[in-house]
């Protein structure tokens, strides 16, 4: 019905997540309706993004070996932020309630899955990580669910031997939800009235 390059572009927005075949027609179509400049444009800024890797120290996303939090001089190195994924940065920037580091982890631990399933999470770097700097405390703000939860205790076990303070996130964020979707004013207060665990 539609020519070849129509019909791929389809396809490829409709492998991405949330976005159903409808949506993916809608969104080629207002693409073909654009200048050249600004679908060149819109390809560029796709193609650049195969350029940025995660950073070597803490695994957020970076355009350098390290991210602009790592190489920040201002940073507080002593305090780092353990969180799910990168977009959970965002929000806790939000609050300019931290000024030390993030330790991205990559997911969470699933209490229902094999420890085996769980390799691919950033917890060695992270152990590595605080034995080789001078931390003094982290803050796991890992998202309060099943899930979230089960990876907050799983690490204060793993961390407990190590001679630092650890804390959770204060309760008060709604349950289930991401943090990536909290309220400024809610996560300003879970991060100042942390719960100290160790
Ligand atoms: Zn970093």
């Amino acid at each position: 019905m539609f020519p070849a390059q129509f019909k791929k572009l389809i396809d490829a927005f409709s492998a991405l997540p949330g976005i159903g075949p409808k949506m993916a027609e809608r969104l080629v179509l207002y693409l073909f309706k654009q200048s050249d400049d600004d679908i060149h444009a819109f390809a560029r800024a796709l193609k650049d993004i195969s350029t940025l890797s995660r950073c070597k120290q803490c695994f957020n996303i970076a355009d350098q070996e390290l991210c602009t939090f790592c190489r920040d001089p201002h940073r507080d190195k002593t305090i780092i932020c353990v969180v799910q994924e990168p977009l959970d940065i965002i929000p806790i920037e939000r609050t300019r309630t931290f000024h030390g580091l993030y330790h991205v982890l990559g997911g969470t631990i699933s209490p229902k899955i094999d420890a085996k399933e769980h390799a691919h999470l950033t917890i060695a770097p992270l152990l590595e990580r605080i034995k080789r700097n001078a931390v003094k405390e982290v803050i796991l703000a890992t998202n309060p669910t099943t899930d979230g939860d089960a990876t907050a205790l799983y690490l204060k076990e793993k961390l407990s031997p190590l001679a630092i303070h650890i804390s959770r996130l204060a309760r008060g964020l709604t349950t289930g939800a991401d943090i990536e979707y909290a309220d400024d004013l809610t996560l300003r207060s879970a991060l100042i009235n942390r719960e100290k665990l160790a």
